[in-house]
């Protein structure tokens, strides 16, 4: 059986280490991150993300700036209060929460964040300074995932990995993230042919699809490691009438048998994305103020 990487415990570590940081830098520095979280409309679960962010961010011994707009705010007036926390040195990271309604322009949104407050890893900047193996700022759920992943496996270098999905959140940046450790990267997506083939090469998968259960164990080389990105929910009828649960992208039941160690859902990947957005936070505060970096947190 592989072993169980748990993302939950990994996270708590980490947060811990980032509120350990962030007390040092205010007793040496009189300084205090800052962290802007915008939300446009009422999506349930954007609230619900927006919350769990706040919550988190003070926990560390952050400042957490909260904007709740309405729905219909205009792109202009989002722009504006952008324009503003760009603007504003005790913020130091700052994050619009997507989706955004329809008739705003989330990539306008997006590339209007100052390059070294995008704490997401969204911007153009951002994404092009990962691609080619430069300091930037990498978006959270990636560098989790790797973060996790250097964990349980060292030195990656040389290592096949195959990572399932190409969106700009987590596909390509975690692709770019394994190439940058030197692994001989595979990117699959829904028009590659033989997929389970591809995969049972590969000594590390990732899978970020939005797919229940598709990546299933006899697609798993024996030992490989598995970080499995999906949150996909599904009808769970022995729980009662009506009832869900939370799975993966990969048929974790199947997979555990065959790999070396293996994220499960819930309970993986999940909790370190929040981490990881302290953890740039924080990198944010110290690069604005010509502070080291923070060890360990930066890839
Ligand atoms: P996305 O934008 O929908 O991208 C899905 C990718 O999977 C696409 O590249 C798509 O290929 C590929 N794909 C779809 N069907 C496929 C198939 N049958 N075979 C091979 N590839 C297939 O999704 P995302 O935003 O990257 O999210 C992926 C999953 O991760 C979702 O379950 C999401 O909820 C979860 N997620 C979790 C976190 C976290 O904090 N843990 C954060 C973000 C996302 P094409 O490009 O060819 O269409």
């Amino acid at each position: 059986m592989a072993s169980i990487i748990d993302g939950k415990a990994f996270a708590a570590n980490l947060r811990g280490e980032i509120a350990r940081k962030v007390e040092i830098l205010k007793q040496n520095h009189s300084l205090t991150p800052g962290l802007a979280v915008v939300l446009v409309g009422e999506d349930p679960a954007s609230q619900v993300y927006v919350r769990s962010k706040g919550k988190q961010t003070v926990e560390a011994g952050m400042n957490s700036y909260e904007h709740k707009l309405a729905a219909e705010t205009s792109q202009q007036d989002l722009l504006e209060l952008i324009d503003e926390l760009n603007n504003n040195p005790d913020v130091h990271g700052i994050l619009v929460q997507l989706p955004l309604p329809g008739h705003i322009d989330e990539e306008a949104v997006i590339n209007s964040i100052s390059v070294d407050k995008d704490v997401d890893g969204f911007h153009l900047s951002n994404v092009g300074k990962l691609s080619i193996g430069a300091d930037g700022i990498v978006p959270c759920t990636p560098l989790g995932s790797l973060m996790m992943l250097k964990d349980q496996l060292g030195d990656l270098s040389g290592k096949k990995a195959i990572v399932v999905g190409r969106s700009n959140i987590v596909g390509k940046p975690m692709a770019a993230l394994l190439l940058k450790e030197s692994c001989t990267v595979t990117i699959a997506h829904s028009r590659t042919q033989d997929l389970p083939g591809e995969c049972r090469e590969a000594d590390i998968v990732v899978a970020a699809v939005g797919r229940p259960e598709m990546i299933k164990g006899d697609w798993i080389k024996p030992g490989a490691a598995v970080i499995d990105v999906g949150i996909n929910r599904v009808p769970a009828p022995e729980k009662g009438e009506g009832r869900t649960r939370l799975v993966g992208d990969v048929d974790f039941a199947s997979a555990a048998e065959v790999a070396g160690a293996i994220t499960p859902v819930p309970g993986g990947v999940g909790p370190m994305t929040i981490a990881c957005l302290l953890a740039n936070t924080l990198t944010a505060c110290c690069r604005a103020n010509g502070l080291p970096e923070p060890d360990g947190l930066t890839f």
